[in-house]
């Protein structure tokens, strides 16, 4: 087995940006005797980022009402909705924001388009924290995430599309494509380009199989086992990779998602370096 690592792979700067604002926080709150310092769900979907953070002393809550009045919180890269930043300034919390540019782009245009008197349409998983976030922006805002579009049946209004920025590029793309064919559409739809170019390196790849690095919970991990043009593998753990069986595969592609570690990632392909003549 020949290994083949697919560019670009690691953090993305979005994730970069949040985890020092993290680490940060983290740093300047060594002493156990010192107030904590909470973190509003998952600061990145990754298990080992977690794992780490909370080894330092971050602690993870999934409701602002955890957080004790007075406290520090950290906004995931995800972003949060207005209500959420509404009840942290209520409860006195100090806000660190690590919402991604990307995502705050989002949420701008998202509420540009409610202010002109468009229907939004996200195109995005309604369970995600990202549309939650966006969905929070605006009044009455549909959420699609597949061809069928019945939730748009009675939408009059023209449309201002937006996306959750770890969606599959080609799908957003044929989305708007035939959203255009029915309605009067405006669309800033399309994913980050850390996504997009992770994406196209794994449309390009022709080898054997695929090994894609990250957590199950990753959206963008997940876009990228989708839209291989071969066999895939997931590994969001040392365990993860040893139980695979990758016997008769000549050329394996590794890449991973855009908030796996790197230090991951080359145990990772080392590990895979002793099986390349087996
Ligand atoms: S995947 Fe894209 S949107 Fe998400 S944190 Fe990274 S750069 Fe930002």
């Amino acid at each position: 087995m020949t290994i083949e690592i697919l560019e670009p792979h690691g953090f993305c700067a979005g994730v970069k940006n949040a985890l020092q604002k993290a680490r940060a926080l983290v740093t300047c709150h060594p002493q156990p005797s010192a107030a904590p310092v909470y973190c509003l769900h998952e600061l990145v979907h990754n298990e080992l980022v977690v794992a780490d953070l909370k080894s330092r002393g971050l602690k993870f809550v999934e409701s602002l009402s955890d957080v004790p009045e007075g406290s520090t919180v950290l906004f995931s890269a995800h972003g949060v909705s207005p209500s959420v930043r509404a009840e942290a300034a209520a409860r006195k919390l100090k806000v660190v924001d690590a919402t991604c540019p990307f995502v705050a782009r989002v949420h701008q245009a998202a509420s540009e388009f409610a202010s002109r008197g468009l229907q939004v349409v996200v195109i995005g998983h309604p369970d995600h924290a990202e549309v939650k976030g966006i969905t929070g922006e605006v009044p009455d805002p549909i959420v699609i995430n597949d061809s069928s579009y019945t939730s748009l049946e009675t939408a009059k209004r023209p449309l201002g599309v937006v996306s959750q920025t770890t969606m599959n590029a080609d799908d957003v793309a044929a989305v708007v494509e035939r959203l255009r064919q029915t309605f009067v559409v405006e669309s800033t739809a399309e994913v980050c380009r850390a996504t997009k170019e992770r994406q196209d390196a794994v449309k390009a790849f022709d080898g054997d199989a695929l090994l894609v690095l990250g957590s199950a919970q990753s959206s963008n991990t997940k876009r990228l086992c989708e839209v291989a043009h071969c066999r895939t593998f997931r590994a969001g753990t040392m365990a993860d990779l040893r139980d695979i069986d990758f016997s008769g595969i000549g050329r394996l592609g590794v890449t991973s998602g855009a908030s796996t570690p790197e230090e991951f990632f080359s145990q990772a392909v080392d590990w895979l370096r002793t099986q390349e003549d087996t």
